[in-house]
């Protein structure tokens, strides 16, 4: 078989988790909880399967889900999405994305990724026949420790081939947020070169410190062109079920869905038929920037007394701290060095940009999860303190 995929090899979180598996390491690496989730959704599960929910949905999801995520997002985010036309239940945010692009990006196109980048946007869009023009962020100085976006580079990437426009907020792998400027230079961009936008939210609740999320429903002008994917897995607790859904405006759902429905035509109906009971309780995921929160603040403080230095981490579960005080190695080496010598795994953020080995993409920051127990976190911080 000629590889369509020629240069794609085993997934970062794959080997990190791999390593720290055979090596005994704790785990900060791949991206998942090591909680259980709410018993009472489990419960759900359970009794949706004793109800009967056993056989095909219908193929854009379980109806009272879609109408439930309608709610929220209109609660949310102010936009009212038609859960007839408008709303797609997905398995997990990865086929969201892969069917978004595969919807979208015709060969010959262009689509502006950010990097770094979560990993599964650039083979979806060389699977659709497009090219990846990866603009950098402005990586953490001094003065700015954080990573943000540079509009001016996007703006001088976009030509006449551009079709496409992918974000990420809150942002894996860096944890950085959108700001509402950022919307707006978002929308001055789409609005002069008539772009398509998906954005990547699963991580939507994840939003520390008082900030806001700002989601692309929250503004027309972008949300009438756009692909929102969020997902189940990262709000609560269970990555391996693998239930996220996608929002758009009618034209686009319609291209969507035919992709879809050749995709996997539908998702696991009892899942489904429990995460909508467990919706009508908002508490569940407004509790989440506190119950995360804690978390952060306790690895936060506790590399506060090593040699490594956080970086602010508004968003998401993950964190990064710069090593450059401890070591040259490049981030991949230092990732394996510090998992066998310390028995504490990590991400590599060089593995979120297109060419890992570059020197463009090792910043000496290597990426930590803190959606793990206490304990996990606290047994993580005293394997480090010689660090
Ligand atoms: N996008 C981002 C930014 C992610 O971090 C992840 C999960 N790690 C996904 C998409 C995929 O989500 P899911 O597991 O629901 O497919
Ligand atoms: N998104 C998760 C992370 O960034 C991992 C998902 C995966 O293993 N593909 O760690």
């Amino acid at each position: 078989i000629v590889s369509k995929l020629p240069d794609i090899g085993t997934t970062i979180f794959t080997t990190m988790s791999s390593l720290a598996q055979e090596t005994g390491a704790i785990n900060l690496g791949q991206g998942f909880p090591d909680f259980e989730p709410d018993p009472a959704l489990l419960d759900l599960v359970t009794s949706a399967m004793q109800q009967g929910f056993n056989q095909y949905p219908a193929m854009p999801g379980y109806l009272p889900l879609r109408r439930i995520i309608a709610g929220k997002v209109q609660e949310t985010y102010g936009r009212t999405y038609d859960p007839d036309t408008e709303i797609t239940v997905t398995s997990g945010a990865t086929q969201a994305l892969m069917t978004a692009i595969l919807a979208s990006v015709h060969p010959g196109d262009e689509v502006i990724v950010i990097e770094p980048c979560y990993d599964a946007y650039a083979p979806a869009i060389r699977l659709a026949g497009g090219s990846p023009i990866y603009v950098p962020m402005h990586a953490p100085t001094e003065a700015s420790p954080g990573y943000s976006i540079d509009w001016g580079r996007v703006r001088g990437s976009i030509t006449s081939k551009t079709r496409l426009l992918i974000v990420n907020s809150p942002h894996n792998p860096t944890g950085s947020i959108l700001s509402g400027h950022d919307l707006d230079a978002l929308e001055e961009i789409v609005e002069r070169h008539d772009l398509l936008l998906l954005s990547d939210e699963v991580y939507e609740h994840l939003v520390f410190d008082g900030l806001v999320h700002q989601s692309l429903a929250r503004r027309p002008a972008l949300a009438e062109r756009a692909f929102i994917v969020s997902s189940f897995g990262k709000t609560f607790h269970v990555t391996g079920w693998k239930v996220g859904y996608c929002c758009a405006p009618a034209a686009l759902m319609r291209e969507f869905r035919k992709v879809h429905q050749f995709m996997v035509f539908t998702v696991s109906s009892p899942f489904q038929v429990a995460l909508a009971g467990f919706l009508t309780h908002p508490e569940h995921y407004l509790g989440l920037p506190a119950f995360f929160k804690e978390k952060r603040d306790l690895l936060a403080a506790g590399l506060a007394s090593t040699r490594l230095k956080v970086l602010p981490a508004p968003g998401t579960y993950f964190m990064l701290a710069d090593y450059s005080e401890i070591s040259d190695l490049s981030e991949a080496d230092f990732s394996i060095w510090l998992t066998r010598t310390f028995g504490v795994a990590v991400i590599p953020v060089s593995a979120f940009y297109a060419d890992p080995s570059a020197a463009e993409s090792n910043h000496r920051l290597v990426r930590f999860c803190f959606a793990k127990k206490e304990a996990t976190l606290q047994e993580a911080v005293s394997r480090l303190t010689e660090l």
